[in-house]
């Protein structure tokens, strides 16, 4: 015997008592940014659409504060998941709303010199600034996206603002999801005040009002293909931080949409037999961010814990290959990066009520990974390192954070690289150091952006899908995910994520 929700309905762990068969017009897989906008803009074009998540749903009563106890509650791999090669950590949600719940809301369009070099170099018809605009455009104004205002900055984003204004870098507020930030900075363990916008508050709720029926605790394994044709998708319902298997489902569906993420849609393709990979691309060139941040420590209070998590941002060195951001995480996070023993390690965090965190972003076009099936699981094996190239461009732009800090009054600047000096007191210090030849392992780094692993490209045998998300290799199967991304946006991924899932819904409508 099966069970059916009714239209609208949303099916949390406790609810499932028997197997489950549901039929429907479109099924999605993952409720993240991707996956939720199509399933929102099909649910209001009069589809009937499943929406299948494998996270649960989160309410603040569920919010650990807690850096390290949230990220084994909202983390896959309890937020221990690296890479292999270079090893580098990297956080993948698992919950309603998928990165949406835990990330800091910035939402920054690909520069137009980016996409135009994705539509050179992968025969791209569509992809320019303008094509895109109006898909941003529409995710903009369904989630309110708009600078943060100074009232809720803070001094540790402030300071960023002065740093770039004395050195005469451009710099600007950052553009959030939110609505009625409070400026708590804990946007990582989920925003307790419901202000930021993810995707389990804005488009899922949306897509349910249309009628879409949403199943969550429930991890699809697999696709089932005739011919060209994806008929439907079937897993088994799994409880919530443990995901021990139960009750299996399975959905019927006319058109199947992929948006489990960069890491696990490339592991579905291959687990249901290999699909879509004709070009034998799909979970080839993964990349990543990497991120490095440093710690400046002012004289006066900074009172860091007051503030948007991310307020502040700095394009201008975009055309080099990184962005740099401010940043705030939980104190026990940071305390990961802060060096020393005993009464030295005190010593350092007894100063982070003066501190400000900023960290710059990396565009590593040269640093290609993989992602590849582990026997058994569907969580993947990651391969990636870092490019010499790339490094370099990383290691300055930590100097330009360490020069930032200084132009910002700063007595000292904490930042983690190995084999130098703990901290450093002034610029002129830094710039002692700053030609030393630094390998990958001597700074500490961590990627939270990844993309590429299905690949978007015009010619079939170079990529996984169409400029409209759809399998090269298929005729109803579709990828929204950051996997689709060319290469690096050059900026933080998730808006242009949401713009290609945008279209690729208005696509899909549109058949
Ligand atoms: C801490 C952190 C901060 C970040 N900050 C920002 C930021 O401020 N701005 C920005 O642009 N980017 C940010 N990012 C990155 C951004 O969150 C991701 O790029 C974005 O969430 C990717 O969206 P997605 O839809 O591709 O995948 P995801 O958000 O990963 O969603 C995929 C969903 O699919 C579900 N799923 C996976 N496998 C299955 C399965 N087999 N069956 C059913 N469901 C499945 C997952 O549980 C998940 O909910 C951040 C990321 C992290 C971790
Ligand atoms: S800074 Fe605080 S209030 Fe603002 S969106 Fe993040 S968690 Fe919510």
């Amino acid at each position: 015997m099966t069970s059916v929700p009714a239209k609208g309905q949303v099916r949390v762990f406790a609810d499932y008592d028997r197997d489950v068969d549901e039929r429907c017009d479109v099924v999605v897989v993952g409720s993240g940014p991707g996956g939720s906008v199509v399933a929102k803009e099909l649910a209001e074009a009069g589809r009937d659409v499943v929406l299948v998540e494998e996270g649960p749903p989160f309410t603040p009563q569920d919010f650990e504060w807690d850096g390290g106890r949230s990220m084994t509650r909202t983390m896959r791999e309890a937020g221990l998941r690296t890479t292999r090669g270079h090893v580098m950590p990297t956080m993948q949600a698992i919950c309603l709303g998928g990165g949406s719940l835990v990330n800091s809301a910035i939402c920054v369009r690909s520069p137009e010199r980016t996409l135009a070099g994705w539509c050179s170099d992968y025969d791209l018809e569509h992809g320019s600034r303008a094509d895109l605009d109006p898909h941003y455009d529409a995710v903009a104004s369904f989630l309110g996206i708009a600078p943060t205002p100074e009232n809720v900055q803070g001094p540790r984003n402030l300071l960023f603002k002065r740093a770039c204004d004395a050195l005469g870098y451009s710099s600007e507020p950052i553009a959030r999801n939110v609505r009625g930030c409070r400026g708590s900075g804990e946007c990582f363990t989920g925003c307790r005040s419901r202000a930021k916008q993810s995707m389990d508050l804005a488009y899922v709720p949306a897509a349910i009002r249309a009628g879409a029926r949403v199943l969550t605790s429930a991890r699809v394994e697999r696709i089932a293909m005739q011919g060209r044709r994806a008929t439907a998708v079937s897993g088994r319902v799994v409880a919530p931080f443990r995901g021990t298997p139960s009750w299996r489902f399975r959905v019927e569906a006319k058109t199947v949409v992929l948006a489990a993420g960069c890491m696990a849609t490339p592991v579905l393709l291959r687990r249901s037999g290999d699909l879509a990979n004709a070009s034998r691309q799909v979970g080839e060139n993964l990349q990543f961010h990497p991120g490095t941040a440093a710690m400046g420590v002012f004289p006066e209070p900074t009172h860091p814990q007051f503030g948007a998590t991310q307020g502040y941002q700095s394009l201008h060195f975009v055309g080099e290959g990184f962005k740099l951001e401010t940043l705030w995480t939980p104190p026990a996070l940071l305390a990961v990066r802060v060096p020393g023993y005993g009464l030295e390690l005190k010593r350092h965090l007894a100063e982070i009520p003066y501190a400000a965190e900023w960290d710059a972003i990396v565009s590593t076009n040269r640093s290609l990974g993989r992602v590849v099936s582990r026997w058994r699981s569907l969580d993947p094996v990651l391969h990636w390192n870092f490019h010499p190239e790339d490094f370099r461009i990383l290691a300055r732009a930590l100097f330009v954070l360490v020069e930032m800090f200084f132009a910002a009054g700063a007595k000292k600047v904490v930042h983690g690289v190995h084999g130098l000096p703990d901290e450093f007191h002034s610029i002129d210090e830094a710039r002692t150091h700053e030609r030393r030849e630094l390998r990958p392992t001597d700074i500490v780094v961590a990627a939270n952006h990844a993309f590429s692993s299905t690949r978007m490209h015009g010619n079939p045998r170079h990529g996984v899908v169409d400029e409209l998300g759809r399998c090269h290799d298929t005729d109803n199967l579709y990828i929204a995910d950051t996997g689709v991304l060319p290469r690096s946006p050059s900026v933080n991924p998730m808006f242009t994520a949401m713009a290609f899932a945008h279209r690729t819904a208005r696509a899909i409508a549109a058949r």
